[in-house]
């Protein structure tokens, strides 16, 4: 898509409520929209959003195998709680065999080259696996997380995917977040009570400390330029 029309999307709907935009969106492309969720607490909020317009509504997580206890919790709760289905992609089992046998089980800690051909197997490949045929993924994003985001507008143009990418919570401080989980008594990963603000794979995530930047926790041995799993770039982008 060029980037006029996604300037043009951005003016129609760039100051749309979140509620308003996903129903705005479900409702136009049907079964061609999908959330890609990390089960993080935005995620939840999209989730809780979506299952109000359209429990049928596609949702997608990927388990890369080496997530918390407390996700798998968090998805059988959700799954229970708003009666949506959602779908679960996991990794090629002969890529991940490959890969460890030749790196070793912990090779994200030797390397970002490690660290990356890691995601790639275990998010990447499944990411793109999950988007076959859709038009729109819905992603939750806030400025507010990462250097790496500062850019990100509400509608984006994903060329490596060939998808729109809408990002309702862009916007969204921590506080209207939390305060929006809270009154609606959204499940929400225990971790983020235990100093855990960004909750991805188990040991690619540690707690942060009062003060800390909110994604200090997220592959801490590297650079903040770095640390983007490869599923968003500073443009927005997948790669
Ligand atoms: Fe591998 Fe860590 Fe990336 Fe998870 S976050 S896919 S364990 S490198």
């Amino acid at each position: 898509m060029a980037a006029e029309e996604i300037t043009q999307l951005n003016k129609k709907y760039g100051d749309f409520p979140a509620h308003a935009l996903l129903e705005t969106f479900i409702l136009k492309y049907k079964d061609n929209i999908a959330l890609a969720s990390s089960m993080s607490a935005e995620d939840q909020v999209l989730t809780h959003m979506m299952a109000g317009v359209n429990t049928d509504v596609k949702i997608f997580t990927l388990d890369t195998g080496r997530l918390f206890p407390e996700t798998y919790d968090l998805i059988a709760k959700t799954k229970a709680r708003y009666k949506v289905n959602i779908q679960i992609y996991f990794p090629e089992a002969k890529s991940v065999e490959n890969m460890v046998a030749e790196h070793g089980i912990n090779l994200f800690y030797h390397s970002i080259e490690n660290r990356k051909l890691c995601c790639h197997i275990r998010k990447i490949e499944p990411l793109r696996r999950a988007f076959e045929g859709l038009s729109v993924w819905i992603c939750g994003l806030r400025r507010s997380q990462s250097v790496t985001r500062e850019n990100v507008k509400v509608i984006e143009w994903d060329e490596s995917n060939s998808l729109l990418k809408i990002n309702p919570l862009i916007e969204w401080s921590d506080e209207m977040l939390w305060d929006y989980i809270k009154q609606n008594n959204i499940p929400y990963n225990p971790l983020h009570d235990k100093g855990f603000p960004s909750i991805g794979c188990q040991p690619c995530t540690r707690a942060v400390l009062p003060g800390e930047d909110i994604r200090a926790g997220r592959w801490w041995w590297e650079n903040p330029e770095s640390k983007e799993c490869g599923l968003h770039t500073k443009e927005g982008k997948t790669k």
